[in-house]
């Protein structure tokens, strides 16, 4: 069977378009096929907001990879793009989070799945919501659609193309 997997592009560094579009390349090429795009949303940075604005999107995927094995090329591919790790929500040329990966839970030292601030964030909501609006959370028992209804995040969320 294959499990619906949803991951969550953002860059706010460097040309923040080509990398979305090249770890979309890559992803296709060492993952798996991507069988659905959300549109790509502009949001301040959270966390840290002395930084520039990150563009967003969400895709859904085929995989035959385990979790940590999908997580291991997503880290991957995020150095191939040039991030270099330094300090937690800094810029980042491309961050790709994995946020659902079916039904499954997943809680390791490395991974956690889905991931743990989701339905905390619009940033990541609306992308999902706009693919995936029934979609539910295995452990919160709720769709996406929902989940996005009853965030209480602030932060402006923007449709950029
Ligand atoms: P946040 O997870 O709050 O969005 P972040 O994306 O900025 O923060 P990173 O510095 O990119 O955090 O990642 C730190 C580590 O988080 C990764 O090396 C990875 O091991 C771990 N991690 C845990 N769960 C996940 C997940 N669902 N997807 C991607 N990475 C995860
Ligand atoms: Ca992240
Ligand atoms: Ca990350």
């Amino acid at each position: 069977m294959t499990e619906s997997i949803y991951i969550l592009l953002g860059s706010n560094k460097g040309d923040r378009l080509k990398n979305l579009d090249s770890a979309l390349q890559q992803i296709s090429l060492h993952i798996g096929k991507i069988t659905q795009k959300s549109s790509i949303y502009e949001t301040a940075a959270w966390g840290k907001t002395d930084q520039s604005a990150f563009l967003n999107r969400v895709i859904e995927i085929e995989s035959k990879l385990l979790p940590e094995a999908l997580l291991d090329k997503l880290l991957e591919i995020e150095r191939s793009i040039g991030r270099l790790r330094t300090e937690r929500w800094g810029p980042r040329e491309i961050d790709l989070d994995i946020l659902f990966f079916g039904d499954l839970e997943v809680t390791s030292e490395h991974l956690q799945v889905p991931h743990p601030a989701l339905q905390n964030r619009r940033f990541t909501l609306i992308p999902l919501a706009e693919i995936a609006p029934n979609f539910i959370h295995p452990i919160l028992h709720k769709n996406c659609l929902q989940l996005l209804n009853e965030c209480t995040d602030t932060l402006e969320v923007t449709k950029f193309l």
